[in-house]
């Protein structure tokens, strides 16, 4: 474990393998140390995988990875407590090339990255845990493991070991994140044959569906929950802010058992035999959580860096474009001899100029913001299904009365100030950072 290295990645998941394998096809000499038994045995997605920003990396990557369905129907459930309000699109267009994105099941998915990092050279050590930095001259020089004689140097190391990365955290680049920093999602892959999903999904043959749900779905937190189809199974999970189910007392498994009861999931999964269940951290801090993003000898990836939308449910592409871009500014640090902290700052340079940083600017304070009003999650998805319902009744109640009544319960739920300034708040925060 002496060797030297050109970089050491810490943590074998998206950005870790994206960026190792970025490096190895320039030639660098990269190890990736990753503590499951193989790359992907202790990761948790969705999971939607995107299919442009992977192709940066990975060409025509559908062909040989592990995907599961592409993505043709996309749909938000507004979840009240007896149905559900559905917005959504569908396009056969998705289920053929050139794609928009993919299901996948990381413990698989992954598996076939960690074969193309080693593939282009790279060296992949599993079963070892990074647990500190080694440090010369105030710059960062190799990584510490839990191996004995376990120390290996590098000229460079990306910290790509997810949301609660050590490697950040004793460079002292990052601090503890908050519980309103965090979400806990918990997930289950429940079995069921694949002409069964497209006859409940109304899917073509292989076609694939999404569905997010919000409201009842999280019991009114500030929170999310899943149902995607794979092959011949579904992923289904809920993800809540860790200060709302501190705040509530609520256990997310109680959480997602309720989504799998409600009246309108249950047909879906209705005969399905759960095959796993998992819980991991997602970083959903946002852009005032990213922490400092690279220091001499040390650059910071993916969820690492907190780099998740979670408006748009995107984790895994920023992490993949953030391996990239670290792999890049290795690269170009290792051509001129330089690894210092001015030289590696090109990497934030890069996640400035592109979509990555552009989007996680845009979001920014759109948490804190929704945290401060519960009415979002609790109050409104009710009210829109009532509303609704109330609406396609036919009862030979004359339209006008029959509005005047809806309108007014709806106000002595919402106050009619109330709900203009909660639209107008909210759009306001996303449209007014978009122009
Ligand atoms: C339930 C759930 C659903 C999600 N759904 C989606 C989705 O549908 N679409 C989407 O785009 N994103 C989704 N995300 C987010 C996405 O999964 C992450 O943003 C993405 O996996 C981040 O990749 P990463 O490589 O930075 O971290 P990870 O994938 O977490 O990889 C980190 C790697 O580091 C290893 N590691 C950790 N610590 C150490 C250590 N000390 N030493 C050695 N190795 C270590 C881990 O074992 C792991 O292999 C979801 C997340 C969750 C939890």
């Amino acid at each position: 474990m002496n060797e030297k290295f050109d970089c050491i990645v810490a943590g074998g998941g998206l950005a870790g393998l994206t960026s190792a394998y970025v490096m190895a096809k320039a030639g660098l000499k990269v190890a990736v140390i990753e503590r499951g038994i193989a790359p992907g045995s202790k990761n948790v997605m969705g999971g939607v995988l995107y299919r442009q920003p992977t192709e940066v990396v990975f060409p025509e990557f559908w062909k040989s990875a592990p995907v599961e369905r592409p993505v043709a129907q996309q749909s938000l459930w507004v979840l009240g407590q007896k149905g559900a309000v559905e917005f959504g699109v569908k396009n056969p267009a998705r289920a053929q090339p050139p794609y928009n994105a993919f299901t996948v099941l990381r413990a698989k998915f992954d598996k076939w990255l960690g074969k193309q990092a080693v593939d282009a050279g790279v060296l992949v050590i599993p079963e070892t845990v990074a647990t500190d930095v080694i440090m010369k001259d105030n710059a960062v020089v190799g990584v510490r493991t839990d191996r004995e004689d376990g120390d290996l140097y590098a000229d460079a190391v990306i910290a790509a070991d997810g949301v609660y990365s050590q490697i950040a955290w004793k460079a002292g680049l990052r601090r503890e994140w908050r519980p309103d920093q965090v979400s806990l999602a918990v997930k289950e892959v429940i079995a069921l044959p694949a002409e069964r999903i497209e006859d409940r999904f109304h899917l073509s043959e292989g076609a694939g569906a999404t569905i997010e749900l919000v409201g009842e779905a999280s019991q009114g937190m500030m929170g999310i929950a899943f149902i995607y189809t794979n092959k011949d199974s579904l992923s289904v999970g809920v993800g809540i802010m860790l200060s709302e189910l501190m705040k509530h007392r609520r256990n997310p498994n109680d959480v997602l058992e309720n989504l799998k009861a409600h009246k309108v999931v249950r047909p879906l999964l209705e005969g399905g035999v759960m095959r796993e269940y998992v819980a991991h951290m997602i970083p959903e801090g946002g852009y005032e959580s990213i922490p400092r993003l690279f220091t001499s000898g040390l650059l910071v990836a993916g969820d690492a860096a907190q780099l998740v939308n979670s408006f748009h449910r995107e984790g895994s592409n920023l992490a993949m474009q953030s391996g990239r871009f670290a792999a890049e500014t290795v690269i170009e640090a290792a051509a001129r001899g330089d690894f210092s902290a001015s030289a590696l700052s090109r990497y934030r340079d890069r996640l400035d100029d592109s979509f990555v940083m552009k989007d996680m600017r845009q979001y920014a304070g759109i948490g804190s913001y929704l945290e401060k009003r519960p009415h979002y999650f609790s109050v409104y998805p009710d009210m829109a299904n009532d509303f609704l319902f109330e609406f396609f009744a036919i009862d030979s109640i004359p339209k006008r009365q029959k509005l005047r009544a809806m309108f007014r319960r709806a106000f002595e739920t919402r106050s009619l100030f109330g709900m203009v300034r909660d639209g107008v708040g909210l759009v306001m925060r996303l449209l007014l950072r978009s122009v």
